[in-house]
């Protein structure tokens, strides 16, 4: 770890390793600067955390045939619901806690639209240490009850998420305890991203897909994807960066070809995981846009209609079960096919970043095969139901 530091993307700067959230010559965004160390040692560091639930090694399942409205022969699903609090988060945590705890933070502070905060409560319990958490009011149920669960102070804040943001940051300085949101703040933590780019590689055969679609907040993910395959040489894949219509900075500068992102107002969507509308940090949203183009990519926007019809292709044809931010990349991936901007023949990686236990209301608004039986009915209405569903349920 001696070699490391970190170093400002925008200007160049360079710092010592300690717990340092912005550079301070210029306000940007800081990351970690491995020096000669890299390949093995580095993996190594990150690999073996000290705090760890099990983060990471995620499945990479393709989609099943005729499970998609188009075809989808050529798309997989990197499911992240299956890290141990339900998200990807639990990857930057789980890195940042562990340096954290290596420069004696004796607490942690996290802003969070919900995962975040699951995650960081999760792992604050693991290693035995205070957890504040802070989520806008309007956060779904179940993602507070995780939270609580882990036995985090969950504070509520009036408003959208970047009030949040905001107090977090202030939080952080009045107590001294490490700031583990999961915006860019954390050096350590969007590091530990970069092992994402590696696993699709390596699951993909030592190669790179054509796209990776990826539910994007302020960025850090896409970083990791992007990092991490570059890491690795070769080509890069295409990132499409998704949001969702009632909150779509990134994807309106896209659209705009504007040189910065601006801040959206108020966020109206049910992808609580995306609901970001980066105001005060809204060069967060222009490092991704550059990142996104970079990689020759593209920014699109999806309805609720078609996250909440993603997330039923998912669930029922998939046996995947997503929250409705991590089935908004599936969403994007059909629409750019349907509208041929994915050309037949691409293989596609849609980054399934949250689990469904985490926002059951939006599945209870859904239509379900369900019947309600007398006790002691007969079998023979089972068989009927299945009938009605498509299905023969006799044994002949
Ligand atoms: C945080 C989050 C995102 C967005 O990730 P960023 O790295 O902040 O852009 C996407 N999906 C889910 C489920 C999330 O919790
Ligand atoms: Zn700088």
């Amino acid at each position: 770890m001696n070699t490391m530091s970190l170093c400002c993307v925008s200007c160049g700067a360079n710092y010592p390793a300690t717990l340092r959230y912005a550079c301070d010559a210029c306000g940007g965004i800081l990351e970690v600067d491995r020096g000669a160390e890299t390949g093995e040692a580095w993996a190594a560091g990150l690999v073996s955390p000290a705090v760890t639930l099990g983060e990471g090694w995620t499945p990479l399942l393709q989609a099943r045939p005729g499970s998609l409205a188009s075809g989808g022969g050529m798309l997989w699903f990197k499911d992240e619901t299956r890290n141990p609090s339900g998200s990807f988060k639990d990857r930057l945590v789980s890195a940042a806690l562990t340096t954290a705890l290596a420069f004696g933070s004796k607490g942690l502070v996290c802003a969070s639209s919900g995962n975040a905060g699951a995650s960081a409560a999760a792992y604050a319990a693991r290693a035995g240490i205070p957890a504040v958490i802070l989520v806008p009011e309007r956060t779904p149920t179940e993602k507070m009850a995780q939270i609580a669960a882990y036995g985090a102070l969950l504070v509520k804040v009036e408003g959208h998420y970047s009030n949040s943001y905001a107090m977090a940051l202030a939080v952080a300085q009045e107590t001294g305890f490490v700031n583990v949101t999961t915006t860019f703040i954390n050096p350590y933590g969007t590091d530990a991203l970069r092992l994402v780019g590696h696993e699709l590689h390596a699951q993909l055969g030592d190669s790179a897909p054509d796209w990776v679609v990826v539910p994007t907040g302020s960025g850090p993910l896409v970083k990791g994807v992007v990092q991490g395959f570059a890491d690795k040489g070769g080509r890069l894949p295409k990132i499409l960066a998704v949001q969702a219509e009632g909150c779509a900075p990134i994807v309106r500068a896209f659209e705009d070809n504007a040189a910065a992102v601006s801040a959206w107002g108020e966020p109206k969507t049910i992808a609580s995981g995306i609901s970001d509308p980066l105001i005060g940090y809204e060069r967060d949203g222009t490092y991704t846009l550059d990142l996104v183009r970079r990689t020759g990519g593209k920014a699109v926007a999806v309805t609720d209609d078609q996250i909440r019809s993603a997330m039923r292709a998912l669930a029922a044809g998939n046996g995947i079960f997503a929250e409705p931010t991590g089935a908004s990349s599936l969403a994007a991936a059909l629409k750019l096919i349907e509208s041929g901007e994915i050309a037949a023949g691409e293989r596609v990686v849609c980054m399934v970043t949250g689990h469904g236990f985490k926002d059951f209301g939006i599945y209870r608004q859904m239509p379900v095969h369900e019947i309600r039986v007398e006790a002691g009915a007969p079998a023979s209405v089972i068989t009927q139901a299945l009938a009605g569903m498509g299905h023969s349920g006799g044994n002949d």
